[in-house]
């Protein structure tokens, strides 16, 4: 079991970022804080490198915009805690693929969008 807690602006930040992005996926940075538990308090979105058919099913991050995050939250008291990404028309479950990119100790959400909105957000750990 984790224990996170997500403030509900980066919720609702991660909603919006997934349903602007359908029917393309979406993905994007989780900052907060690491303690005994995790806490999500705001999120950063980035744009999907992988474009097209794949993009369905794949995201890449840009890691100089991971870069830039890490800079721009160095003084702040905050860190990346993790990562978000949409699996547009599918459910809100890690592929082969996510599983195998996850770094240990890190949050990972998946937001399950279809036409209609936001139908699921799920949190994972390695
Ligand atoms: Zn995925």
């Amino acid at each position: 079991m984790i224990n996170i807690h997500i403030c509900e602006k980066a919720t609702e930040r991660m909603v919006l970022a997934a349903r602007q992005a359908y029917p393309q996926e979406c993905c994007g940075i989780l900052l907060g804080k690491k303690e005994d538990s995790i806490t999500v308090s705001d999120i950063r979105k980035a744009n999907n490198l992988v474009t097209g058919a794949q993009n369905r099913c794949h995201f890449e991050m840009d890691p100089m915009f991971l870069y830039q995050v890490e800079r721009e939250i160095e003084r702040s008291g905050l860190e990346i805690v993790g990562f978000y990404h949409s699996h547009p028309d599918c459910k809100a479950v890690p592929s082969e693929q996510d599983l195998h990119y996850m770094i240990p100790g890190l949050v990972y959400a998946i937001l399950s969008v279809t036409k209609d909105g936001v139908a699921d957000i799920q949190y994972f750990q390695k």
